[in-house]
């Protein structure tokens, strides 16, 4: 293929980069300055380190456009907020005194100031700050960041295109402030917005800049006429400014459906859309929309949110189409790279043969900067490249680790009485309730209990070698034991054995499933400092051997009471890994459901009677664009019925999710066919209780009465008043009593007060009935 774009060379684009540096150089200056043991200066001397060594990284492997402005302390739409001068009032004073000290409030609230709220970004596992706007917000433009870091870039003879989160996109991310009118829409404020991006784009300008680029993900969503009104309205403003830098709106995560031809049709210079998953379908519609004659076209084909590489010569096909629709195309991954970790080459421990499969940011870089110099210089330019691609997907495609013939078989065999239970609810919950004699109004748990230094200590110690296994089975024992003699004597009707064992909810069972892989350095920002290493799907699943029987049985060998028995279930499995792009995730989900259905039945035939399967990610998960939600519930439901439904009548199925917002998944949670739901509702006075009636939900529910988010302790009375609440809307004989969320980040203390506070909530209560 040779390029027919003559006027100039394709470039190599990114739009952010992992921001912690190679060693989380700044999650510990951040930390350390809020403990009081980094100066400021410091703090900024790490992270203009940081950012250099990015931007040298990303010349290095020859993107010919670095991204600037991407970096942040904390998250970008709250860097966001600053730029245009929106902070809250309750924050504006300490903003005022000290702006690092009053970012950081406004990030992570103060003893008497509380936060902004923290929502997760599109589908992806990153968090941001919401925005608080009312019919009061005066904007005014703060161009410094932006200027300094581009200047920085500048400096170091870059080449660099700020990256700002775009008018509308940072509209509609927000939320009306306290005290906004009832419908008071962000959306309304857009024309006071504009002339604050203006000055922005001016003040960059005048450094230099000759593209900005501004990030309008929220456009791949369901959007009104109105929405997309106000979309072509500001870009006709920002397009019709004088003496601007060049304009190029991004958008990513999806197909931009209708905002297409809204965008291609704005004045601005160029686009840059999504050509990876769902958003494959941006070429059809780019095509329909009559393609970007005059502008540029940056084409996200390297998935920015997976780990896997690239089909570079799929990739390259696609460019060549997009050749014909735009006037220039360039190339890039499809999103930031801040959603996979920095760098596979340091994963010493996974075995090479997988490793090549593997592309992480780095990785990444380099498969756009081959894309570009391909689509520019013609294949034989990148010939290499291309061999050594083809192989590593040859290998993958062909490994026993993504083929078992032995899980393809039993998928293959999966029918729809498998993801069926054979009785009725109607007559299971007769056998359920003569089997567990249980009081009305029943005391359980979510699952785990405070995960003390203690035993991570223990944990790190056993990683470590500094203990053996015997040694660090016995402290698991030991904390067992404490948990289930302390549930006993403070009265709670169905225990549990506190999940001391496991590290994470995901990463537990991630690390004993075949086919799953661990990554030391895989760090992914979450929220602010707080990083995760999601664990990476990679092949066929199953489950060598039982997961969690050990420590149910031994947790029911204590007592007569009932144990339950504690999983993770197939969708949230996926939802908090990374997930193989090689085959439809409904294929993933059935086979790690088929794992845990093994694990169910294990624990079924151990004697445990109780089983909770969680499921905080279902909602989560849900596409960004409603008309594919359908589908996806079908098969995250279904996945979620695969794993549960061999078992007994009077074995009783829980499941949990931890939000109060469900009313658009109400349906696929009476789906999931669960005997028992346990969700969040005490912040919300027990809404989720209301919401559950309204829908006429069938089953017996436990609306959380204890916000396990928060230190305080309930009291009684409280516990009590949502129990009445709670019984406004749910019969007696169907109502739960528990917290809203498992205990592990709570201590000792006010667990045992808040738990003997909930049990003597469910006595009173139960005797008014
Ligand atoms: N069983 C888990 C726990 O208690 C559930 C956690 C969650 O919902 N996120 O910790
Ligand atoms: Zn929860």
């Amino acid at each position: 293929m040779t390029s027919k774009s003559a006027a100039a060379a394709t470039r190599a684009a990114v739009y952010g980069y992992p921001r912690q540096g190679l060693n989380r150089e700044l999650k510990k200056a951040v930390e350390g300055y809020w403990k009081g043991a980094v100066p400021a200066d410091a703090l900024h001397a790490t992270a203009a380190e940081v950012r250099s060594e990015n931007w040298r990284q990303l010349t290095d492997a020859g993107v010919d456009e670095v991204p600037t402005g991407d970096f942040s302390y904390y998250d970008h739409v709250l860097d966001t907020t600053v730029m245009v001068g929106a902070i809250p009032d309750r924050h504006r004073a300490a903003v005022a005194t000290d702006a690092l000290a009053g970012y950081f409030a406004m990030a992570r609230g103060t003893q008497d100031v509380a936060p902004l709220e923290m929502t997760k970004w599109f589908d992806t596992n990153y968090h941001y700050l919401v925005p608080e706007l009312g019919p009061g917000t005066v904007f005014t433009a703060n161009s410094a960041k932006q200027v300094t870091e581009y200047t920085e870039a500048q400096a170091s003879g870059l080449c660099a295109r700020p990256v700002l989160v775009g008018p509308v996109t940072y509209l509609l991310l927000a939320k009306p402030a306290p005290g906004a009118a009832e419908g008071f829409e962000p959306l309304s404020l857009l024309d006071r917005l504009l002339p604050v991006y203006a000055d922005v784009l001016a003040d960059l300008r005048a450094a230099g800049a000759q593209w900005v680029q501004l990030d309008e993900p929220t456009l791949v969503q369901d959007r009104t006429p109105a929405e997309l009104d106000a979309a072509a309205h500001a870009y006709r403003v920002l397009g019709a400014l004088a003496d601007r830098p060049k304009l190029l709106v991004a958008s990513y995560f999806d197909r931009l459906g209708d905002a297409l031809p809204v965008l291609a049709k704005a004045p601005v210079d160029g686009l840059a859309l999504d050509f990876t998953g769902p958003g494959a379908a941006n070429v059809d519609e780019l095509a329909a929309a009559g393609g970007l004659p005059g502008k540029r076209l940056v084409a996200g084909v390297v998935d920015g949110r997976n780990v896997w590489i690239n089909d570079l010569g799929k990739s390259l096909a696609t460019l060549g189409t997009l050749l014909g629709l735009a006037d220039r195309v360039d190339v890039s991954a499809s999103c930031s790279l801040l959603h996979v970790p920095l760098d596979a080459a340091a994963e010493k421990e996974i075995d090479p043969q997988i490793l090549r499969w593997l592309s992480f940011a780095r990785q990444k870089t380099e498969e756009v900067v081959t894309l570009a110099t391909g689509l520019s210089r013609g294949t034989e330019a990148i010939a290499s490249e291309l061999a050594a691609n083809r192989s590593a997907l040859a290998s993958r495609a062909h490994s026993p680790i993504t083929r078992s013939p032995e899980v393809r078989a039993r998928v293959a065999a999966v029918t729809g009485k498998d993801t069926r239970r054979p009785q009725p609810y109607e007559e299971r919950v007769t056998a359920q309730r003569a089997h567990l004699g249980l009081p009305l109004l029943p005391v359980t748990t979510i699952g785990s209990f405070p995960q003390t230094a203690e035993l991570r200590t223990a944990r790190a110690d056993l990683n470590a070698g500094r203990i053996g296994a015997g040694a660090y089975e016995q402290r698991i024992e030991a904390e067992i034991r404490e948990v289930v003699s302390y549930q006993e004597k403070a009265g709670i009707d169905v225990l549990v054995h506190g999940e001391a064992e496991r590290n994470d909810m995901v990463q537990y069972f991630a690390e004993q499933l075949t086919g799953y892989l661990a990554t030391r350095h895989g760090w992914v920002q979450s929220y602010g400092s707080r990083y995760v290493r999601p664990p990476i799907l990679a092949g066929d699943i199953s489950r060598p051997a039982p997961m969690t029987v050990r420590w149910t049985r031994y947790a029911q060998s204590l007592t007569s009471r009932p144990v339950k028995g504690m999983l993770t279930g197939p969708v949230t499995m996926l939802a908090w890994s990374f997930v193989r792009d090689d085959q439809p995730l409904r294929e993933t989900a059935r086979q790690v459901a088929l794992a845990l259905r093994d694990e169910v039945q294990d624990l079924e035939a151990a004697g445990t009677h109780v089983i909770q399967v969680d499921e905080p990610a279902l909602r989560e998960t849900l596409p960004l664009r409603t008309a594919d939600r359908p589908a996806y519930l079908t098969w995250a439901t279904e996945a979620f019925r695969l794993s549960t439904s061999d078992v007994r009548p009077d074995t009783q199925i829980h499941t949990h999710m931890c939000y109060a917002e469900f009313g658009d998944i109400v349906q696929a949670i009476t789906d999931l066919d669960a005997d028992v739901i346990s969700l969040e509702a005490a912040r919300s006075h027990m809404q989720v209780a209301r919401e559950l009636a309204a829908h006429g939900y069938p089953r017996e529910a436990g609306p959380g009465v204890w916000d396990i988010h928060s230190p305080r302790v309930p009291s009684t009375e409280e516990a009590a008043m949502l129990l009445r609440t709670g019984l406004e809307a749910i019969p007696a004989d169907r109502l739960w009593v528990n917290p809203d969320c498992g205990l592990k980040t709570r201590g000792w203390a006010e667990t045992r007060t808040s738990l003997e506070n909930l049990v003597a909530a469910a006595r009173t209560v139960r005797s008014e009935l």
